[in-house]
C-alpha cells in the first residue's frame, strides 16, 4: 500500500510523475537498445482555470478525475498513462509510431470532447489539446522527448486548441 501510494497521483489514482520518469527511463533505453519505436503524448485541458473560476474547484477536480479515468480505460497494459502536472498528463506509448499515436491521441481528443461532464447538477465542457512526439536517435534521453512533445502541445494550443499536432 505504501509503495502504491509513491507511484500513483492522490487525486486522479492514475500513475504519477515519478511513476512516469520511472517507465520512460526503462522505455527511452530499451528504445535506443533494440531500435524500437517509442511515442508520447502530453495532454492538457482547454481553459481549465475557467472551469475553475466558474465551476469551483471542486468541479476542476471531479473534471481531472473523470478525463484521468476516461484516458486510463483506453491504456494497455503495456503502455503508461500519468498525470504530468496540474491539469496535464502523459501517455507513453512503447512499440509505437508517430501515425499511430497520431491516430491514438485523436481518439482520446474526441472521447472528451464527446463525453458528458456533470458535476452538482452542471453540465462542463471540456476539451483537450495533445502534442504527439516519438523518441529520436539525437535525443539524449526522456527530458528531450517530453520536451518535444511539450513543443507541439504548444503549438496545438497556439493554433486553436481542442487538437492533435504531431
Ligand atoms: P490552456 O488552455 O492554455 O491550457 O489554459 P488553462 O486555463 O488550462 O491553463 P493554466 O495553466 O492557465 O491554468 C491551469 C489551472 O489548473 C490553474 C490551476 O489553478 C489549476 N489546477 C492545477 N491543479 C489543480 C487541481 O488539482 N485541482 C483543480 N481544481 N485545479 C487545478
Ligand atoms: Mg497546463
Ligand atoms: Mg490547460
Amino acid at each position: 500500500e505504501i509503495y502504491r501510494m509513491t507511484i500513483s497521483d492522490g487525486l486522479t489514482a492514475v500513475a504519477n510523475v515519478r511513476a512516469l520518469h520511472q517507465f520512460l527511463d526503462r522505455e527511452v533505453a530499451r528504445s535506443r537498445r533494440y531500435g524500437r519505436g517509442l511515442a508520447l503524448l502530453m495532454l492538457d485541458i482547454d481553459h481549465f482555470k475557467s472551469i475553475n473560476d466558474e465551476f469551483g474547484h471542486l468541479t476542476g477536480d471531479y473534471v481531472l478525475r473523470e478525463v484521468a479515468q476516461l484516458c486510463n480505460r483506453r491504456v494497455r497494459r503495456e503502455e503508461l498513462f500519468a498525470r504530468y502536472g496540474g491539469e496535464e498528463f502523459v501517455v507513453v506509448l512503447p512499440e509505437t509510431t508517430l501515425d499511430g499515436a497520431v491516430t491514438y491521441a485523436e481518439t482520446l481528443r474526441a472521447l472528451i470532447e464527446g463525453h458528458t461532464f456533470t458535476f452538482e447538477s452542471n453540465q462542463v465542457s471540456v476539451t483537450v489539446s495533445i502534442g504527439v512526439s516519438t523518441f529520436q536517435a539525437d535525443m539524449a534521453g526522456p527530458k528531450d522527448l517530453l520536451r518535444s512533445a511539450d513543443e507541439r502541445l504548444y503549438q496545438a494550443k497556439r493554433s486553436g486548441r481542442n487538437r492533435v499536432t504531431a
